[in-house]
C-alpha cells in the first residue's frame, strides 16, 4: 500500500443499471460503517448519478462517473461535463479505460484535456492503463504503459489521482493475470509513477471476483480493484471489499 492512503475498492457498473436497481442494490450493500481499511467507491452511469448522492453518502459509498468530456460547458450534444459531475456529486472520474480507447477511439491528448478539466474541477481521475494480449505476448507491456502514463509527463504539484492497471485481455473474460504478472506489472507501473513524480495507488483491475480477490489484493503493490461484472451484485461486491480489508490487516 503507497503512503497513509486507504486501499480503494471502486466498482465500475458500465451501461448497467435502471434506477430501481440501483435502490435494491445500496439497500442490500452492509457497509456502513466502512471497513476500517477501505474506502468504496461506485460508478453508476450518468442517468443514476443525482438520485444515487444521498443514497451513498448514507452508506459512505463514494460517487464517481464511468467518463466525461473535457469541457466545462458548451455545444457538446450528449456529452456531460466535470462541472455536471461536481453538481451531481461525484468525487472520482474514470478516463482512459480501454472501452473507451478501443470503442470511442480516445487518445493520449484526449485523456489529458480531461485529467486537467477534472483537476480543475475538483474530480479526481481514476486513469485506466493496460495492454492488449498481443502486447503482452509480443512483449510489450512496459512500453505500452510507459506510453500511457505519458500522459502525466509536465504536470506541476500533486494533483488528486489514482491509476488502475487493468490488462485489456483480462477484462470482462473471466481470465485473471497471475499473481507474478500483477506484482512485476505494478513494480514497474509505481516505478514509472514515481519517475514522473506522482506516488499514488494503483489499483488492479480485469475479472476480480469474491474466489480471487484476495489472493489479487494481497499482492505487492496493488492498492485496490477497479470491478467491472462482480460489482452488479452487492453480494459479490460485498465479498470483495472485505478480500481487501483482510488483505490490508
Ligand atoms: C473494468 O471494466 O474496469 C473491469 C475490470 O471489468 P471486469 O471486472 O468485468 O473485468
Amino acid at each position: 500500500m503507497t503512503g497513509s492512503t486507504r486501499c480503494l475498492i471502486a466498482g465500475n457498473w458500465k451501461m448497467n443499471g435502471t434506477l430501481q436497481e440501483s435502490l435494491d442494490f445500496i439497500r442490500d450493500l452492509a457497509v456502513n460503517p466502512a471497513p476500517e481499511h477501505v474506502e468504496v467507491a461506485l460508478m453508476p452511469p450518468f442517468t443514476l448519478l443525482h438520485s444515487l448522492e444521498k443514497p451513498f453518502e448514507e452508506k459512505d459509498v463514494r460517487l464517481g462517473a464511468q467518463s466525461m468530456y473535457c469541457e466545462a460547458r458548451g455545444a457538446y450534444t450528449g456529452s456531460i461535463s466535470p462541472v455536471m459531475l461536481r453538481d451531481a456529486g461525484c468525487h472520482y472520474v474514470i478516463l482512459g479505460h480501454s472501452e473507451r480507447r478501443d470503442i470511442q477511439h480516445e487518445s493520449n491528448t484526449l485523456i489529458r484535456k480531461k485529467m486537467d478539466a477534472a483537476w480543475e474541477h475538483g474530480l479526481e481521475p481514476i486513469l485506466c492503463i493496460g495492454e492488449h494480449l498481443q502486447e503482452r505476448e509480443g512483449g510489450q507491456t512496459h512500453s505500452v504503459l510507459k506510453e500511457q502514463l505519458s500522459v502525466l509527463e509536465g504536470l506541476t504539484g500533486a494533483p488528486a489521482l489514482t491509476v488502475a492497471y487493468e490488462p485489456v485481455w483480462a477484462i470482462g473474460t473471466g481470465k485473471t493475470a497471475s499473481v507474478d504478472q500483477v506484482k512485476e506489472t505494478h513494480a514497474f507501473v509505481h516505478a514509472e509513477l514515481q519517475r514522473l513524480g506522482h506516488d499514488c495507488r494503483v489499483l488492479y483491475g480485469g475479472s476480480v471476483n469474491p474466489g480471487n480477490a484476495e489472493e489479487l489484493l494481497a499482492c505487492e503493490g496493488v492498492d485496490g480493484a477497479l470491478v467491472g461484472g462482480a460489482s452488479l451484485k452487492a453480494d459479490s461486491f460485498m465479498q470483495i471489499i472485505e478480500a481487501a480489508n483482510s488483505a490490508e490487516d
